[in-house]
């Protein structure tokens, strides 16, 4: 396990403590906070890893610091599975790429380890038990049906007791209204500073969308892959070449 609201994160502990019961599980994660980070990697400075308990290793790097070295020096075997998260708020739309939750789970799916992002869609007063029954459900399934090659899942949770969750839900990102994306304030001497991201995503509810799904109690399930190339695109595109 790993995640990118850090080792002390309250989700990561209900979930892990839910799985420990079960499963061999071990937790690699930042030291702190990580939330929007993305994808990026320590090149230019040391990371340092403790055991903060048994079976539980802080980083000072980023999750995907934290991917490479629970795969590349802590374990040694792989793992059956990467899970990241659960993520206090939702991982949905366009806000997948800033996500370090969501680029943990691709960076193991890009160094062979198939891998799942789950994220609990509420900022506070977390279920984080249902996000648990849902990894569960999810790896009971990946147990047998396992994920293709650099793919992962990206689960988002409805924040709500798990047996008022409707079911689940194959989905594609939603598109993310930019309205009063970045804020505008005043510092208290009276100069203008921004807050960018400053208010609660707003997303298209358009049906098959992760952000339709949650909305109305289902847990949204995108596989993702960490290749952008637009497919569709590719015999179309006329720059002169
Ligand atoms: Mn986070």
């Amino acid at each position: 396990m790993t995640n990118d609201d850090g080792v002390y994160a309250p989700g990561l502990k209900v979930l892990r403590d839910f799985l420990k019961e079960r499963f061999e599980v071990i937790v690699v994660a930042p030291q702190g906070e990580r939330t929007g980070i993305s994808h990026a990697i320590s090149l230019k400075d040391p990371v340092r890893l403790w055991e903060v308990e048994e079976g539980v290793w802080a980083c000072d790097g980023t999750p995907v610091d934290c991917v490479h070295l629970a795969l590349k020096v802590l374990l040694s075997e792989p793992p059956d599975l990467v899970i990241s998260g659960p993520n206090n708020g939702p991982n949905m739309g366009e806000e997948i790429f800033y996500s370090g939750t969501v680029a943990a789970a691709l960076e193991s799916s890009i160094l062979g380890i198939q891998a799942i992002a789950v994220s609990v869609a509420a900022r506070r007063d977390h279920f984080y038990e249902t996000a648990a029954q849902v990894a569960l459900k999810l790896i009971e399934k990946l147990s047998s049906n396992p994920l293709p090659p650099r793919v992962i899942l990206n689960v988002n949770v409805p924040n709500v007791p798990w047996e008022f969750i409707g079911g689940f839900k194959l989905t594609r990102p939603s598109r993310r209204v930019f309205n009063n994306y970045v804020v505008e304030a005043l510092d208290p001497r009276g100069a203008k500073f921004y807050w960018i991201g400053g208010k609660e995503p707003v997303f298209v509810l358009e049906e098959g969308t992760d952000a339709h799904a949650v909305a109305n109690g289902f847990v949204s399930i995108t596989p993702l892959r960490a290749d952008l190339t637009a497919y569709d695109e590719l015999e179309k595109i006329n720059c002169g070449v």
